[in-house]
């Protein structure tokens, strides 16, 4: 990965290239950020840049068989650690699905666990680090360098890392062996041992700027209009891989189904909403937490709206109107409970819950809530 495919950024970027250029490259690095902000791709372009040995001001060369080897992540002396399921009778070790992860992150750098999972074909399957993993590591680190500069271990998403794996990890990274770079790569810092947060250097990963997704999306996208790219960019708040569903399923269909839901909650109808209960079954795991994230958005800008701060509503279109006229039932009694509301059916969804029982739940409450006067 070069930085120049890594999309926005431009200051992080800057400062990591210094950085290497000037010889600071410190042992533990925690390149952290939202989902789809891209810490994977930074990461990774930093490690090509600090493997590469005719790097350029801006860039690596793109063009040594340092950077050959990493643009099909398979440099000798990078090594790849990630979440996997656990298979019985067989080592619980990365290598095994190193082909899939490779595959995966060169069609979606930008990779998340959902996907990693979906590739996986693994949709019930908890993916995690165990023991093995950390076994893995130090099995790694022992080995010599390949190209005799740095090693590189890059540990993908290690908030999944059992207790017994993240304290073997700790070991490692209080005894620094020269030469040796541990880029973790998170999307939840919160969950790491706050030792291990405490032995890394951290790089903060913003979330992307709507315009930077808005040019990505017209890239992968032609089809999409100027419009269109930036109304999808407003509504993934910064994150890329969110953008690209959004673009991908259709965000029309999002908005139509959440718009008619409401609808039909606000009118009382009973039968209607029991439908929707029935659709949004079929809709599948994924989309039923897009929706939810969607409407969780949808629902801030009407927050907002009713706050009488429409500078900060970012919707346009049809989505304005719907903005207009729903952040009207918006009360003092309400508006909390409905934002709660969503928050927690979202969590419930990412928890399995039974998605027809769950939202039919929801859209009683949406009835009660609608009709709520001051
Ligand atoms: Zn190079």
């Amino acid at each position: 990965m070069l930085f120049s495919k890594v999309i926005g950024h431009a200051t992080l970027k800057a400062k990591l290239i210094g950085n290497i250029r000037e010889g600071r490259v410190a042992h533990a690095q925690l390149f952290m950020g939202p989902r789809g902000a891209g810490n994977l791709p930074m990461a990774l372009a930093y490690a090509q840049y600090l493997l590469c040995p005719d790097r350029e001001a801006v860039d690596a060369c793109g063009k040594c068989p340092s950077c050959i080897h990493m643009a099909k992540l398979e440099h000798p002396d990078l090594h790849l650690m990630f979440p996997i399921y656990f298979v019985e009778k067989k080592p619980k070790t990365c290598d095994q699905f190193l082909p899939e992860w490779r595959n995966s992150v060169l069609a979606t750098p930008y990779l998340d666990v959902d996907k990693w999972r979906e590739q996986l074909d693994s949709a019930n399957k908890q993916l995690r680090m165990g023991v093995d993993i950390a076994q893995e590591i130090q099995r790694k680190l022992s080995l010599r360098s390949f190209m005799g500069g740095y090693k590189v271990m890059l540990i993908w998403l290690p908030e999944l890392m059992d207790g017994t794996a993240a304290n073997k990890l700790l070991k490692v990274l209080e005894e620094p062996e020269p030469n040796t770079v541990f880029l973790l790569v998170s999307n939840d810092p919160e969950k790491l041992l706050a030792t291990i947060l405490s032995r890394a250097q951290l790089v903060r990963i913003p979330a992307l700027r709507p315009t930077d997704i808005a040019g990505a999306l017209r890239e992968q996208f032609p089809e999409l209009g100027n419009d269109e790219s930036m109304a999808i960019a407003l509504r993934s708040e910064g994150d890329l891989l969110e953008a690209v569903e959004m673009a991908n399923k259709g965000e029309e269909m999002l908005f139509v189904f959440f718009r008619d839901w409401l609808r039909a909650c606000y009118l009382k109808q009973v039968a209607d909403a029991i439908e929707f209960g029935d659709q949004f079954q079929a809709l599948g795991r994924e989309k039923q937490k897009s929706l939810m994230r969607y409407g969780l958005y949808l629902i801030r800008q009407c927050a907002l709206q009713w706050q009488q701060v429409p500078e900060l509503v970012r919707v346009l279109g049809q989505e304005q109107e719907f903005v207009q006229n729903f952040s009207k039932l918006l009360n003092e009694r309400n508006a909390d409970g409905i934002r709660q509301e969503l928050e927690t059916a979202h969590l419930h969804v990412e928890r399995n819950a039974n998605p027809k029982i769950l939202f039919t739940d929801l859209s009683y409450r949406m009835m009660g809530l609608l009709r709520m006067k001051v």
